[in-house]
C-alpha cells in the first residue's frame, strides 16, 4: 500500500506524512467561537477533520486531537478588529457571558454529535488558558517583537517580516495586510497598520476581562491557539487544520508567534478545507444564506425545500474532496439523500449475503475488478483523504452487490476472499472511517427494542425461578409508567400507563 500523502498548504504540495514521534500524531484544529449557533460553514471543517482523525486511527496511529473552544471574544473576523463578539451579544441577550458561552457550547456539541463527529481528545477553552497566553505574550515582548501601548500589546509584524519569512502559508505580503487592516480600531496605537493585537485593554463596559501585567484586558484570538496547541501538543506538532479562510491572518499570525517563542513553525503539515457556497454564492450575513445546523435539520429556512438529516449532510460533504469548493443546493442535497440510501441498502444487503465457500471465482474478470476497486479505496484515502473517490468506487460496486442479492448473479461469481473483503471494507469505510451511521432507527424503535430485551430477560429469570430479578424488572418498569402483563400462555406484553 502507498504511503499517506497530504496536501500541505505550507509547502504547497502533497507531502508524504511522517509524524514527529513514530506511531503518534498530534493534530490541532481551530474550533468555533461560541457566540452563536453553529451554521453550515461549521459542518465542513469538523466533518473533514473528523474523517482525517478517524483515518489516522484506522492506520494504527495513536492520535491526540485537540480542538479548542473560543469563548473569550475574539476580535479578528472578516478583517474587523477589536470587537468582542461574545460580550456584545451578552448585553443584547441579557445573559452572563459565560451563560451564553455555555448555551452555545452545548448546542455546538449537540450538533457535532448529530453529525457523528467523534469528540476530540482535548477541547481546551481560551478562558481556561489566560495564564498560558499571558506568558507567551511576555516571551514575545522579551524577544523584542511586541510592544505595549495603553494597556494593549501588539505584535510587531514589520520587524518580524524583516527578520523572518512572513506570509509563506497564505501567500500574502505585508502590503496586503495593510489593505485588510486599514480602518481598524486601535490603529492609532500601532506602530504599523499590519500589527495585530496579542492583548487588548478592556474598556469599562467590557464584560470579559482578566488581570495582566498590562492591566485588565482580554487576549487576542491568534495567541489563544498558539498557547493551547503548544501546551497540549508541544511547541512543534504534526498537523494544524482549519478552514481556508483561517490561513490569513489567523494561521499566519500563529506561525509568527510560535516562530518568535519557539524558533520554529508550530506545525509541520497545514491542512485546510475549502469553503461552502449556497446556491453558488459565498455564505455571508449580507446574502442572508447563513443556514444554522438546526435549520438544516428541520428545513426551517427560506432557502431550504425540506429538512436534511445529519447523515445526508455528512455524506454530501464527503462526496466532494475537502479541498474543492462545495455548493449547497436543494437538488444536490436530495440527490445525496437518495445516494446514501442506495448505498446503505446495498451495505445492509451485503451483510446478509452468505458465503458460498468457493475459493475460485466463477467470474474471474468480475472478481478482479471488485477486488481492485476495493483495494483502491485505501489508495484514495492515502492520496490526501480523497473520500469522494472512495464513495465513487462504492457506488460502482453497489450494482454487483444488488445483483447478488437479487440472485441475478450467483454469489459464486466472486471468490470467498473477495466477498469477505467487500463486506469488511464496506463496514470499515462507511462506519469507521467515513463515520456514517444508520438513521432509520428512531428513538421509538430503540425504546421498543429495549423493552423487548427486558421482557426477554425477565422471562429467562422466571424460567429459572429467579423471582427477585423478574419482580425487580416488573416493579421498576411499573414505576416508570410501563405496565407488564403476563397472559395465560406465558407471553408478556406491555402498556404505557
Ligand atoms: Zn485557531
Amino acid at each position: 500500500m502507498s504511503a499517506l500523502k497530504v496536501y500541505n498548504s505550507y509547502t504547497r504540495h502533497k507531502d508524504v506524512f511522517e509524524p514527529i514521534t513514530p506511531g503518534h500524531v498530534g493534530i490541532y484544529v481551530c474550533g468555533p467561537t461560541v457566540s452563536g449557533e453553529s451554521h453550515l460553514g461549521h459542518a465542513r471543517p469538523y466533518i473533514t477533520f473528523d474523517v482525517i482523525y478517524r483515518y489516522l486511527m484506522h492506520l494504527g496511529y495513536k492520535v491526540r486531537y485537540v480542538r479548542n473552544i473560543t469563548d473569550a471574544g475574539h476580535f479578528e473576523e472578516e478583517g474587523r478588529e477589536a470587537e468582542d463578539k461574545i460580550a456584545k451579544k451578552a448585553v443584547i441577550e441579557k445573559l452572563e457571558p459565560m451563560e451564553l458561552v455555555q448555551k452555545y457550547t452545548n448546542l455546538y456539541h449537540w450538533a457535532m454529535h448529530q453529525l457523528n463527529n467523534l469528540d476530540p481528545s482535548i477541547e481546551p477553552t481560551a478562558t481556561g488558558h489566560i495564564i498560558e497566553q499571558i506568558s507567551m505574550i511576555q516571551k514575545i515582548m522579551a524577544e523584542g517583537y511586541a510592544y505595549e501601548v495603553n494597556g494593549s500589546v501588539y505584535f510587531d509584524v514589520k520587524k518580524y517580516a524583516a527578520n523572518y519569512t512572513y506570509g509563506k502559508l497564505s501567500g500574502r505580503i505585508l502590503d496586503d495586510l495593510r489593505e485588510t487592516t486599514r480602518d481598524l480600531e486601535g490603529q492609532d496605537e500601532k506602530r504599523n497598520t499590519q500589527d495585530f493585537a496579542l492583548w487588548k485593554s478592556a474598556p469599562p463596559e467590557h464584560l470579559m476581562r482578566w488581570q495582566s501585567p498590562w492591566g485588565e484586558g482580554f487576549p487576542g484570538w491568534h495567541i489563544e491557539c498558539s498557547a493551547m496547541a503548544a501546551k497540549y501538543l508541544g511547541t512543534q506538532f504534526d498537523i494544524h487544520g482549519g478552514g481556508m479562510d483561517l490561513q490569513f491572518p489567523h494561521h499566519e499570525s500563529e506561525i509568527a508567534q510560535s516562530t518568535i517563542c519557539y524558533k520554529h513553525v508550530p506545525a509541520r503539515y497545514w491542512l485546510h478545507n475549502n469553503m461552502i457556497t449556497v446556491n453558488g454564492r459565498k455564505m455571508g450575513k449580507s446574502y442572508n444564506n447563513q443556514i444554522r445546523l438546526t435549520e438544516m435539520f428541520s428545513g426551517d429556512h427560506p432557502l431550504l425545500q425540506k429538512g436534511y438529516s445529519p447523515m445526508t449532510i455528512r455524506f454530501f460533504i464527503l462526496q466532494t474532496h475537502y479541498r474543492s469548493t462545495l455548493d449547497f443546493g436543494n437538488e444536490a442535497l436530495q440527490a445525496a439523500e437518495k445516494g446514501l440510501k442506495r448505498l446503505w441498502e446495498a451495505y445492509e444487503a451485503l451483510k446478509k449475503i452468505p458465503d458460498a465457500g468457493n475459493e475460485e471465482a466463477g467470474d474471474e474478470a468480475l472478481d478482479a475488478r471488485v477486488r481492485r476497486q476495493i483495494l483502491e479505496m485505501d489508495e484514495f484515502m492515502n492520496d490526501d483523504f480523497h473520500t469522494a473517490k472512495v464513495l465513487a468506487n462504492m457506488f460502482d460496486l453497489t450494482p454487483v452487490v444488488n445483483s447478488i442479492k437479487d440472485k441475478h448473479l450467483p454469489v459464486s461469481s466472486i471468490s470467498t476472499g473477495t466477498l469477505e473483503l467487500l463486506q469488511s471494507y464496506f463496514k470499515i469505510y462507511l462506519e469507521n472511517i467515513l463515520g456514517l451511521k444508520d438513521e432509520t432507527f428512531s428513538d421509538d424503535d430503540k425504546l421498543t427494542g429495549t423493552l423487548e430485551l427486558l421482557i426477554q430477560i425477565r422471562k429467562e429469570a422466571k424460567s429459572r425461578k429467579d423471582y427477585a430479578t423478574s419482580d425487580k424488572i416488573r416493579n421498576q418498569l411499573n414505576e416508570l409508567g410501563i405496565l407488564l402483563k403476563d397472559d395465560k400462555d406465558g407471553n408478556m406484553s406491555y402498556t404505557f400507563a
